[in-house]
């Protein structure tokens, strides 16, 4: 595909990435959107990889203002409460709010990247290219090698944006070039997917609900699919006695669910498959700064501040840049080298925000959301 004069490279077509080239392309640039992987709509997702998040009021804001809340909210599940699956007893639900009309949703992450992409695909000013993986970077000059199946290619753009998530390339090239410094801290725990199928023709959980198992060192938390099935995300520490690697076999694995989450082995007929085959993925904090260089290249969405999944916010946040971002080239009239940096400066202290909420809330839904003093305070709260 042949480059235009002008035009700006967004390298990561996932969420923020496809977001962003709409936005820009409804102002009238040229984007070219480069994406690693083959064009996702025609493949089948990656096992056991977040086939489902939390979409709140945020995320569900930069959808409406490119008209695409609606198709996206069709199949949506909303989630008016936290449903808590002690070890003995009945499941608790909380609700949200007092009213019990708000919701989180629930959305496939696979369907609503899809939609963002058709949504870009089909603007006039973008041109998408597949299995373009970035490797090199000149910041000062805008020219970007990539590895492609046909071999690498070098390619230049007028702005270079990173929206290629938490272990970001553009992110790695500005610091290979010493134009900025970060910070990565992994959390010691990971996470693995298991799957709760359709009870007959029905959900086997309330699908009105986060579901969640707050077990102290560990967790689990479920979210609703459109096929009536749940996906599990079992959050565990990555090392130790007491860790993934700690169940080394089929009877292990199922001793261990049946003790600490007895309500789960009926459920999830495929458990042992899954915890033996699904990998088990990593969680962190990414930060670093500046976030763009010279106005020539900036980074959006995880590339800038990746964070861990408790808040259910990684993606709302990364959709909110693309609306900040969009609001600075309004105020800049479109001059890079002002609005960037101002980009930077607006969204930085809320990225940080949301990075320690997320690391606090970890600790809340682990533990503190089955605690007897938790219950009462939000009872107290709510009144
Ligand atoms: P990504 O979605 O990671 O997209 C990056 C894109 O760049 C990908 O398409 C990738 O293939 C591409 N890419 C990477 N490297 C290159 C390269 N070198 N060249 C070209 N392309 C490249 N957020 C929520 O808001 N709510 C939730 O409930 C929620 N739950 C989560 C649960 C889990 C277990 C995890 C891990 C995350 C969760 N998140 C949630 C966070 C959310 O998934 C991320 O914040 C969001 O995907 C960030 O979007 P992004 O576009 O910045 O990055």
């Amino acid at each position: 595909m042949t480059e235009r004069h002008g035009e700006i490279a967004v390298v990561g077509a996932g969420l923020a990435g496809c977001l962003l080239a709409c936005f820009l392309a409804r102002r009238g640039h040229p984007v070219a959107l480069y994406e690693r992987r083959p064009d996702p709509r025609a493949g089948t997702p990656e096992r056991g990889r977040s086939i489902n998040l939390a979409l709140s009021a945020r995320g569900l804001d930069a959808l409406r203002r490119i008209g695409l809340d609606t198709q996206v909210m069709a199949d949506a599940l909303p989630m008016r409460g936290r449903m808590v699956h002690p070890v003995r007893g009945e499941p608790e639900f909380q609700s949200y709010s007092v009213s019990g009309d708000r919701a989180i949703n629930s959305i496939s992450r696979g369907a609503l990247n899809n939609a963002l992409l058709a949504a870009a695909a089909k603007l006039p000013g973008v041109r998408i290219a597949f299995d373009h993986r970035l490797v090199g970077l000149d910041p000062a000059g805008g020219e970007m090698t990539f590895e492609t199946p046909q071999g690498t290619v070098t390619a230049h753009a007028r702005v270079v944006l990173g929206t290629d998530g938490a272990g970001s390339a553009v992110r790695g090239q500005l610091l290979a070039h010493g134009l900025l410094t970060e910070s990565v801290d992994f959390l010691d725990y990971g996470y693995k997917e298991l799957t709760i199928p359709p009870l007959g023709d029905d959900f086997a959980l309330d699908p009105g609900a986060l579901h969640i198992w707050p077990r102290g060192t560990s967790m689990m938390i479920a979210l609703p699919n459109p096929d009536r099935s749940f996906t599990c995300t079992l959050f565990w520490p990555t090392h130790g006695t007491a860790s993934f690697a700690s169940l080394g076999s089929p009877a292990a694995i199922e001793r261990h669910f049946a003790q600490h989450y007895p309500d789960l082995p009926s459920l999830a007929p495929s458990l042992v498959d899954d915890y033996q085959h699904n990998p088990v993925g990593v969680l962190g904090t990414v930060r670093c700064d500046p976030w763009q260089v010279d106005g020539r290249v900036g980074l959006l969405g995880d590339a800038a501040h990746a964070i861990v999944p408790f808040y259910g916010q990684g993606a709302n946040a990364a959709f909110e840049d693309v609306v900040e971002l969009d609001r600075c080239l309004d105020e800049c009239a479109d001059d890079w080298a002002a609005a960037l940096p101002l980009f930077q400066q607006r969204r930085q202290d809320n990225a940080e925000a949301i990075a320690q909420m997320a690391l606090a809330n970890f600790v809340e839904m682990r533990d503190k959301v089955a605690s007897p003093i938790f219950r009462t305070r939000k009872k107290i709260e709510h009144a």
